[in-house]
Protein backbone atom coordinates (compact mmCIF):
# COMPACT_ATOMS: atom_id res chain seq x y z
CA UNK A 1 0.00 0.00 0.00
CA UNK A 2 2.10 3.16 -0.76
CA UNK A 3 2.17 6.58 -2.12
CA UNK A 4 5.36 7.84 -3.47
CA UNK A 5 7.68 10.19 -4.88
CA UNK A 6 8.43 11.46 -8.33
CA UNK A 7 8.07 8.97 -11.18
CA UNK A 8 11.50 9.14 -13.38
CA UNK A 9 11.43 10.43 -16.53
CA UNK A 10 11.86 8.00 -19.68
CA UNK A 11 14.96 8.66 -21.68
CA UNK A 12 14.64 6.26 -24.59
CA UNK A 13 11.46 5.69 -26.63
CA UNK A 14 8.92 4.30 -24.57
CA UNK A 15 6.04 2.01 -26.08
CA UNK A 16 3.24 2.17 -23.39
CA UNK A 17 1.42 -1.26 -24.25
CA UNK A 18 -2.17 -0.14 -23.81
CA UNK A 19 -3.29 3.39 -25.21
CA UNK A 20 -6.23 3.73 -21.73
CA UNK A 21 -4.64 2.13 -18.86
CA UNK A 22 -0.58 3.69 -18.43
CA UNK A 23 0.93 6.65 -17.80
CA UNK A 24 1.68 9.12 -20.20
CA UNK A 25 4.14 7.81 -22.15
CA UNK A 26 6.66 10.88 -20.85
CA UNK A 27 6.48 10.36 -17.09
CA UNK A 28 6.91 6.61 -17.33
CA UNK A 29 10.33 5.48 -16.02
CA UNK A 30 12.55 3.67 -18.26
CA UNK A 31 12.14 -0.50 -18.26
CA UNK A 32 16.60 -0.42 -18.37
CA UNK A 33 16.35 1.45 -14.98
CA UNK A 34 14.39 -0.92 -13.34
CA UNK A 35 16.44 -3.26 -14.80
CA UNK A 36 19.78 -1.59 -13.75
CA UNK A 37 17.77 -1.10 -10.10
CA UNK A 38 17.48 -4.62 -9.21
CA UNK A 39 20.55 -6.01 -10.36
CA UNK A 40 22.50 -3.27 -8.08
CA UNK A 41 20.17 -4.16 -5.34
CA UNK A 42 20.27 -8.08 -5.78
CA UNK A 43 23.29 -8.78 -7.76
CA UNK A 44 23.72 -11.10 -10.46
CA UNK A 45 20.98 -14.24 -10.18
CA UNK A 46 23.06 -16.84 -11.82
CA UNK A 47 20.06 -18.52 -14.03
CA UNK A 48 19.36 -20.80 -15.90
CA UNK A 49 20.86 -23.93 -13.43
CA UNK A 50 21.27 -26.14 -15.89
CA UNK A 51 24.44 -27.72 -16.99
CA UNK A 52 23.23 -28.39 -20.94
CA UNK A 53 20.48 -27.23 -22.73
CA UNK A 54 18.24 -30.34 -22.43
CA UNK A 55 19.09 -29.90 -18.80
CA UNK A 56 17.26 -26.39 -19.04
CA UNK A 57 14.79 -27.70 -21.35
CA UNK A 58 13.60 -30.27 -18.85
CA UNK A 59 13.48 -27.80 -16.01
CA UNK A 60 11.96 -25.34 -17.74
CA UNK A 61 8.96 -28.46 -18.20
CA UNK A 62 9.22 -29.09 -14.44
CA UNK A 63 9.18 -25.98 -13.00
CA UNK A 64 5.72 -25.70 -14.17
CA UNK A 65 3.70 -24.76 -11.22
CA UNK A 66 5.88 -25.23 -8.91
CA UNK A 67 9.38 -23.88 -7.07
CA UNK A 68 12.93 -24.81 -8.14
CA UNK A 69 13.75 -26.45 -4.78
CA UNK A 70 11.16 -28.76 -5.66
CA UNK A 71 12.83 -28.92 -9.60
CA UNK A 72 16.26 -29.52 -8.29
CA UNK A 73 14.98 -32.84 -6.54
CA UNK A 74 13.76 -34.33 -9.36
CA UNK A 75 16.96 -33.39 -11.77
CA UNK A 76 18.72 -34.77 -8.89
CA UNK A 77 17.33 -38.05 -9.81
CA UNK A 78 17.57 -38.31 -13.16
CA UNK A 79 20.92 -37.26 -13.29
CA UNK A 80 21.42 -39.76 -10.80
CA UNK A 81 19.28 -42.27 -12.93
CA UNK A 82 21.53 -41.36 -15.56
CA UNK A 83 18.23 -40.18 -17.52
CA UNK A 84 19.36 -36.33 -18.63
CA UNK A 85 19.66 -36.93 -22.17
CA UNK A 86 16.98 -37.06 -25.02
CA UNK A 87 17.51 -41.16 -25.54
CA UNK A 88 17.27 -42.11 -22.27
CA UNK A 89 13.95 -40.06 -21.35
CA UNK A 90 12.69 -41.68 -24.57
CA UNK A 91 13.29 -44.91 -23.41
CA UNK A 92 12.58 -44.75 -19.80
CA UNK A 93 9.37 -46.49 -19.16
CA UNK A 94 6.86 -43.61 -18.38
CA UNK A 95 6.13 -44.95 -14.50
CA UNK A 96 9.84 -44.88 -13.96
CA UNK A 97 9.95 -41.50 -15.30
CA UNK A 98 7.16 -40.11 -12.91
CA UNK A 99 8.35 -41.73 -9.83
CA UNK A 100 11.91 -40.20 -9.88
CA UNK A 101 9.78 -36.95 -10.85
CA UNK A 102 7.80 -36.95 -7.86
CA UNK A 103 9.36 -33.97 -6.29
CA UNK A 104 7.95 -31.64 -8.83
CA UNK A 105 4.37 -32.10 -8.95
CA UNK A 106 1.54 -33.06 -11.66
CA UNK A 107 4.36 -35.58 -11.95
CA UNK A 108 2.44 -38.14 -14.28
CA UNK A 109 1.43 -34.85 -16.67
CA UNK A 110 5.06 -33.71 -16.35
CA UNK A 111 6.56 -37.30 -17.54
CA UNK A 112 4.19 -37.36 -20.66
CA UNK A 113 5.28 -33.64 -21.49
CA UNK A 114 9.29 -34.63 -21.07
CA UNK A 115 7.92 -37.71 -22.97
CA UNK A 116 6.36 -35.87 -25.88
CA UNK A 117 9.37 -32.97 -25.87
CA UNK A 118 11.60 -36.19 -26.44
CA UNK A 119 9.52 -37.78 -29.57
CA UNK A 120 8.75 -33.98 -30.81
CA UNK A 121 13.04 -33.45 -30.95
CA UNK A 122 13.08 -37.08 -33.04
CA UNK A 123 10.37 -36.89 -35.33
CA UNK A 124 11.14 -33.01 -35.92
CA UNK A 125 14.98 -32.55 -35.62
CA UNK A 126 16.23 -36.27 -35.94
CA UNK A 127 16.67 -36.33 -32.31
CA UNK A 128 18.80 -33.64 -32.18
CA UNK A 129 18.81 -30.82 -29.52
CA UNK A 130 21.84 -28.72 -31.67
CA UNK A 131 19.27 -29.03 -34.78
CA UNK A 132 16.58 -27.45 -33.28
CA UNK A 133 18.69 -24.75 -31.60
CA UNK A 134 19.94 -23.77 -34.76
CA UNK A 135 16.43 -22.95 -36.56
CA UNK A 136 14.55 -19.21 -36.52
CA UNK A 137 13.37 -18.23 -33.23
CA UNK A 138 9.60 -17.56 -34.65
CA UNK A 139 9.78 -21.06 -36.02
CA UNK A 140 10.73 -22.94 -33.17
CA UNK A 141 8.76 -20.95 -30.84
CA UNK A 142 6.01 -21.49 -33.11
CA UNK A 143 7.17 -25.50 -33.00
CA UNK A 144 7.18 -25.66 -29.36
CA UNK A 145 3.88 -24.01 -28.75
CA UNK A 146 2.56 -26.72 -30.59
CA UNK A 147 4.43 -29.46 -28.65
CA UNK A 148 1.62 -30.88 -25.52
CA UNK A 149 2.74 -29.17 -22.26
CA UNK A 150 4.62 -26.23 -23.73
CA UNK A 151 2.87 -23.21 -23.01
CA UNK A 152 4.25 -19.21 -23.99
CA UNK A 153 6.04 -19.19 -20.68
CA UNK A 154 7.91 -22.48 -20.98
CA UNK A 155 8.78 -22.26 -24.63
CA UNK A 156 9.83 -18.56 -24.26
CA UNK A 157 12.06 -19.91 -21.71
CA UNK A 158 13.45 -22.84 -23.63
CA UNK A 159 14.33 -20.21 -26.37
CA UNK A 160 16.05 -17.69 -24.21
CA UNK A 161 17.69 -20.01 -21.84
CA UNK A 162 18.31 -22.79 -24.13
CA UNK A 163 18.55 -21.56 -27.03
CA UNK A 164 20.33 -18.04 -26.16
CA UNK A 165 17.53 -16.37 -28.43
CA UNK A 166 16.64 -12.32 -27.59
CA UNK A 167 13.16 -13.45 -26.18
CA UNK A 168 11.67 -12.35 -23.06
CA UNK A 169 10.02 -14.48 -20.72
CA UNK A 170 7.10 -13.24 -18.96
CA UNK A 171 5.69 -14.67 -15.84
CA UNK A 172 3.08 -13.97 -13.36
CA UNK A 173 5.64 -11.78 -11.50
CA UNK A 174 6.56 -9.74 -14.66
CA UNK A 175 2.34 -9.33 -14.95
CA UNK A 176 1.95 -7.53 -11.57
CA UNK A 177 4.74 -6.00 -11.46
CA UNK A 178 3.51 -4.33 -14.83
CA UNK A 179 0.21 -3.93 -13.30
CA UNK A 180 0.84 -2.38 -10.13
CA UNK A 181 3.36 0.61 -11.53
CA UNK A 182 0.40 0.98 -14.31
CA UNK A 183 2.63 0.34 -17.38
CA UNK A 184 0.11 -2.06 -18.40
CA UNK A 185 -3.61 -3.15 -19.10
CA UNK A 186 -4.16 -6.09 -15.98
CA UNK A 187 -6.30 -7.99 -19.16
CA UNK A 188 -3.05 -8.12 -21.43
CA UNK A 189 -2.39 -11.07 -23.31
CA UNK A 190 1.72 -12.99 -22.86
CA UNK A 191 1.94 -11.87 -26.15
CA UNK A 192 1.38 -8.49 -25.64
CA UNK A 193 3.05 -8.80 -22.48
CA UNK A 194 6.38 -9.90 -24.05
CA UNK A 195 6.14 -7.22 -26.85
CA UNK A 196 5.95 -4.84 -24.43
CA UNK A 197 9.39 -5.92 -22.75
CA UNK A 198 11.20 -6.31 -25.74
CA UNK A 199 9.96 -2.86 -27.42
CA UNK A 200 11.33 -1.13 -24.28
CA UNK A 201 14.55 -3.41 -23.86
CA UNK A 202 17.75 -3.58 -26.28
CA UNK A 203 17.34 -6.51 -28.16
CA UNK A 204 20.14 -8.72 -25.39
CA UNK A 205 20.29 -11.94 -24.41
CA UNK A 206 22.31 -11.63 -21.04
CA UNK A 207 20.10 -8.81 -20.29
CA UNK A 208 17.23 -10.85 -20.93
CA UNK A 209 17.84 -13.52 -18.89
CA UNK A 210 19.36 -11.50 -15.83
CA UNK A 211 16.16 -9.54 -15.45
CA UNK A 212 13.67 -12.39 -16.00
CA UNK A 213 15.83 -13.70 -12.62
CA UNK A 214 15.80 -10.32 -10.86
CA UNK A 215 11.40 -10.00 -11.84
CA UNK A 216 11.08 -13.06 -10.15
CA UNK A 217 13.34 -12.82 -7.12
CA UNK A 218 11.31 -9.08 -6.69
CA UNK A 219 8.10 -10.83 -6.80
CA UNK A 220 8.76 -13.38 -4.24
CA UNK A 221 10.16 -11.40 -1.93
CA UNK A 222 8.59 -8.57 -2.29
CA UNK A 223 5.45 -8.20 -5.05
CA UNK A 224 3.56 -10.71 -3.17
CA UNK A 225 0.10 -11.61 -4.59
CA UNK A 226 -0.89 -10.31 -1.17
CA UNK A 227 0.92 -7.65 1.12
CA UNK A 228 3.37 -6.58 -1.36
CA UNK A 229 6.54 -4.82 0.74
CA UNK A 230 6.69 -1.98 -1.65
CA UNK A 231 8.22 0.36 1.27
CA UNK A 232 11.01 -2.02 1.15
CA UNK A 233 10.91 -2.98 -2.25
CA UNK A 234 13.99 -1.76 -4.60
CA UNK A 235 11.36 -0.67 -7.56
CA UNK A 236 9.15 1.63 -4.75
CA UNK A 237 10.58 5.19 -6.40
CA UNK A 238 9.05 3.75 -9.30
CA UNK A 239 5.79 3.93 -8.64
CA UNK A 240 3.67 6.20 -9.99
CA UNK A 241 2.51 9.22 -8.39
CA UNK A 242 -0.52 8.38 -5.69
CA UNK A 243 -0.12 4.68 -7.17
CA UNK A 244 -2.14 2.29 -4.44
CA UNK A 245 -0.59 -1.15 -4.46
CA UNK A 246 -3.86 -3.24 -3.27
CA UNK A 247 -3.18 -6.46 -1.35
S1 LIG B 1 6.36 -4.56 -4.22
FE1 LIG B 1 7.88 -3.48 -5.47
S2 LIG B 1 7.47 -4.11 -7.55
FE2 LIG B 1 5.65 -4.60 -6.34
S3 LIG B 1 4.30 -2.84 -6.56
FE3 LIG B 1 5.50 -2.55 -4.70
S4 LIG B 1 7.26 -1.34 -5.36
FE4 LIG B 1 6.35 -2.21 -7.18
Amino acid sequence: MRARAEPQPSDCAFTPISREFPRAADAVPNLRDYYDTLLAAFGPQHWWPGRTAFEIIVGAILTQNTSWRNVERAIKNLRRAKLLAPGAILAVPARRLAALIRSSGYFRQKAKKLKVFVRFLRTQHQGSLAKMLRIRSATLREQLLGVHGIGPETADSILLYAGRRPVFVVDAYARRILERHHLADPKMSYEDARQFFERNLPQDVPLYNEFHALIVRTGKDYCRASNPRCEECPLERFLPERASVVS
